[in-house]
């Protein structure tokens, strides 16, 4: 639809033109810093910063009715740089230039509902909302879009080039990174850092097919993220890591989009994610406090944190109920399933305790909640979920199992709908699928296969049928007819198909 065709009233705000007053804001001493270069730690104290906006008051000026009017229309316009997580532009980068906007193809995606029996089963009316249906096949890719369209938009202004990216990964943040990165070239090049046979195959094949330098290092994820904030520290390169306050915004969007989805009407809506280095559940918190704030939507929907019981430290601090008594301490992660949130020292631990603290305060009630789930209740979720029309991904097993556990501890009113974060894509954690049902998991997952939930491929290969097509060797006349009566025989038997009657 073209500009001029679209309601008189929304008209001058289609376009983005809300001009932003970012400033780096620190959690420890609260200083702030100008947002002209990238920073990553407080220069100060080096505890982690956010992104805020000193103008952020200006956007209270426009009514909650007109912004999700504006963002409803606006997702009829056909400018790219609006197509993605810039849709909600205001609210995420508003000083970047349409111009500078790094768009791949992230955002927008699809929120599909629970069939009745999978809903019988976990006993909640529920939605996955499928971020492995994103370029990269993560959530990642939202913040990656951020942080690359920031970095894009330093680079034009001239204040930065040759940028080495880097990133310490459990699979998906290097995915994401990598592709970015490898469109913005020549001015950007990317290097990964992976612990050495904690992340797929699927996820390692993708830095690598997308041009990265690729390294492999002994040690988990809390070992590699060490390393790049040595080499952050010590070398010029762009930490592309969630402690990257720019990622963390972009990661928002995922709150604007499900507020959208429902018609911005949050009430009994709960949210549930999986929870690793912890920048994605603060993004969310942050973009609903944002989209309340701003009138918006009216309620803020229930939050529920997951963990699995094999990395579980942001479920441990918030065992002790009474705030003034909870210490936060790391933890050292057994294998898990949910690889990609299998992280014992959440480099995000002090923006969630402050999102949470404002999320509550706003609420006038607590509104968050954290729940630890075991190892086999991941799978067996996550392969229920995907027998019943579903693609998600350990993690989005990990977000399900919680959601069922939430409901056994009460947490789950009646009228209440969840919407689950499967935040990667299944194909990634295909290995884990076949540990499954081959029962092969090592002894440390604790993990032993429900025998409904198993499948194999059955080889169809009859002693007795002598000649079979090989490639380049097609079988003809007889001998294919042979071959293809026998093997469909076989096949009915199997199905214990009945045959027609004429
Ligand atoms: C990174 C990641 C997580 C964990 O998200 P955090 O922001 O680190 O808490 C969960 N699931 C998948 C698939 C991921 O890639
Ligand atoms: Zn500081």
């Amino acid at each position: 639809m073209k500009l001029e065709e679209f309601p008189k009233d929304i008209r001058p705000y289609l376009i983005p033109n809300h001009k932003g007053n970012l400033f780096y804001s620190c959690l420890g001493c609260h200083e702030a810093y100008e947002i002209d270069k990238l920073l990553y730690t407080c220069p100060k104290c080096g505890k982690v910063l956010l992104i805020e906006d000193h103008h952020f008051d200006q956007l209270k000026k426009i009514p909650g009715k007109t912004w999700r009017k504006i963002f409803d229309y606006r997702k009829m316009l056909k400018i790219p740089a609006l197509k993605g997580i810039y849709l909600f532009h205001e609210f995420i980068g508003p000083i970047l230039p349409m111009d500078d906007v790094v768009y791949l193809g992230e955002g927008h995606t699809p929120i599909v509902e629970a069939n009745a029996y999978l809903k019988e089963e976990a006993g909640v009316s529920f939605f996955f909302k499928n971020d492995g249906q994103n370029p990269s096949a993560s959530f990642k890719d939202r913040g990656m879009a951020s942080a690359l369209s920031y970095i894009n938009y330093l680079i034009k202004k001239g204040v930065s080039s040759n940028i080495l990216a880097v990133c310490a990964s459990t699979g998906d943040t290097s995915a994401s990174a990598a592709l970015y990165a490898s469109y913005l070239k020549p001015g950007i090049k990317s290097a990964v850092l992976l612990p050495y046979k904690k992340v797929t195959p699927q996820q390692l094949s993708q830095p690598l097919g997308s041009g990265a330098s690729v390294f492999e290092i002994p040690g988990v994820f809390d070992d590699c993220m060490k390393v790049v904030e040595n080499l952050s520290e010590k070398y010029d390169v762009a930490l592309l890591n969630s402690k990257n306050a720019w990622r963390i915004l972009g990661q928002e969007s995922y709150a604007y989009e499900v507020a959208q989805a429902f018609e911005y009407d949050m009430k009994d809506k709960i949210i549930v994610v999986p929870i690793g280095n912890a920048g994605n559940i603060t993004a969310i918190i942050n973009g609903f406090i944002k989209f309340f704030e701003t009138g918006i939507i009216r309620d803020l929907p229930k939050i529920i944190g997951v963990q699995s019981k094999h990395a579980n430290p942001v479920y441990k601090y918030y065992l002790e109920k009474n705030p003034q008594k909870r210490i936060y301490s790391p933890v050292n992660v057994k294998p898990s399933v949910a690889q990609a949130a299998m992280i014992g020292n959440p480099v995000s631990m002090p923006r969630v305790i402050h999102m949470v603290e404002k999320y509550n305060t706003l609420a006038g009630q607590n509104k968050t909640f954290f729940v630890e789930v075991s190892e086999q209740s991941i799978m067996d979720w996550e392969l229920l979920a995907n027998q019943n029309g579903h693609i998600a991904c350990t993690q989005g097993g990990e977000t399900l199992a919680g959601l069922v556990e939430a409901k056994r501890l009460g947490l789950i009113g009646k009228n209440e709908i969840a919407v689950v974060d499967s935040t990667a894509h299944a194909l990634k954690f295909s290995g884990f699928q076949d540990m499954y049902f081959e029962n092969a998991f090592p002894d440390d997952f604790k993990i032993l296969p429900n025998k409904h939930l198993i499948n194999k491929p059955v080889h169809v290969h009859p002693k007795d049928l002598e000649k079979v097509p090989l490639p380049g060797c097609p079988l003809e006349g007889k001998e294919l007819e042979a071959f293809i009566n026998r093997i469909s025989d076989e096949i009915a038997l199997a199905l214990k198909l009945k045959k027609i009657q004429d």
